[in-house]
């Protein structure tokens, strides 16, 4: 008897611990706590522009990427053809590198190093959340020959969370930034995933912008080793192409099979014969308003 109600003690001293794991557990994983924790990253991107890596605001690329594509971006430039850019002009051996989502402190400075190394111009698409935290890192970017675009402020996923106002806002915003940095506003202007729809489109044609894409993804972000990078870039290269890479990665993510790929890619395309330009040089449009 003694036996059984130590056994029956010993049961329900187990099932008691369990449920109080699984309290414990609950609460750990609580949505309010999540969203706690992001709203103070907000706070934090909003007062304290010493905040060197404000982070994106739809998720990683990563995250972004697995998500329909809303409108194909072939679609809009067909429907936009004098605003809307995937790629240059293809009787001449010319391509332009481009980068997103910097100036991160972590990889950017390696980048224009390689960029230099092989004197090569590029053109970086960047958050005004991150040039606002990094403004030394856009000047030397101008500085040292490479044009500027605007990918939005905090990096939203414009089709999902945002509206026209929004757009608008986040473009301003970033558009004002760079202007007290680099001393002009930029009339380029990327879609952070690459996420556009009709309105939108009709919005930055107001706002005075081209919006560019790409026609050649390195896929970097995905963080292959750097051959398979380069291969990306590589095996699908054609002239006129904009290949779009990146310098900024999500809190956690790292560009350092990026910065390494680069140092096959040049090398590859100049044996190949091509020349590397910036954007507005490649398309022939004006970069400044
Ligand atoms: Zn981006």
């Amino acid at each position: 008897m003694k036996d059984l109600l130590f056994k029956w003690l010993l049961v329900t001293g187990v099932l008691f611990s369990f449920h109080i794991t699984d309290l414990l557990t609950v609460h750990a994983n609580e949505e309010p706590l999540i969203n706690v924790s992001r709203q103070l990253s907000k706070a934090v991107i909003q007062e304290d522009p010493e905040e060197d890596l404000p982070d994106l605001d739809g998720g990683s690329e990563n995250s972004g990427r697995e998500r329909q594509q809303p409108v194909d971006l072939r679609i809009l430039q067909q429907r936009y053809p004098d605003i809307f850019f995937l790629q240059g002009p293809t009787d001449e051996k010319r391509v332009a590198l481009t980068f997103d989502d910097g100036p991160d402190p972590r990889f950017s400075n390696d980048v224009l190093d390689v960029l230099k190394q092989y004197n090569v111009p590029a053109t970086f698409f960047v958050l005004g959340s991150r040039a606002v935290a990094n403004p030394e890192i856009v000047k030397r970017m101008q500085n040292e020959g490479h044009v500027i675009g605007n990918h939005t402020y905090a990096h939203p996923n414009l089709v999902e969370e945002s509206d026209l106002d929004t757009l608008e806002q986040e473009v301003t915003k970033t558009e004002d930034a760079l202007n007290e940095i680099i001393g002009y506003r930029t009339k380029l202007f990327r879609p952070p995933y690459g996420f556009l729809y009709n309105e939108l489109v009709e919005k930055l044609r107001d706002m005075n912008y081209f919006v560019i894409g790409w026609s050649v993804d390195s896929l970097d972000w995905q963080e292959d080793p750097p051959e398979v990078i380069a291969s990306n870039v590589l095996d699908i290269i054609h002239p006129g192409a904009i290949i779009l890479m990146h310098d900024g990665a999500e809190s956690g993510g790292d560009r350092t099979n990026t910065i390494k790929s680069l140092q096959q890619i040049i090398p590859a395309l100049q044996e190949q014969g091509y020349e590397f330009v910036t954007v507005p040089e490649l398309l022939n449009i004006p970069l400044k308003k």
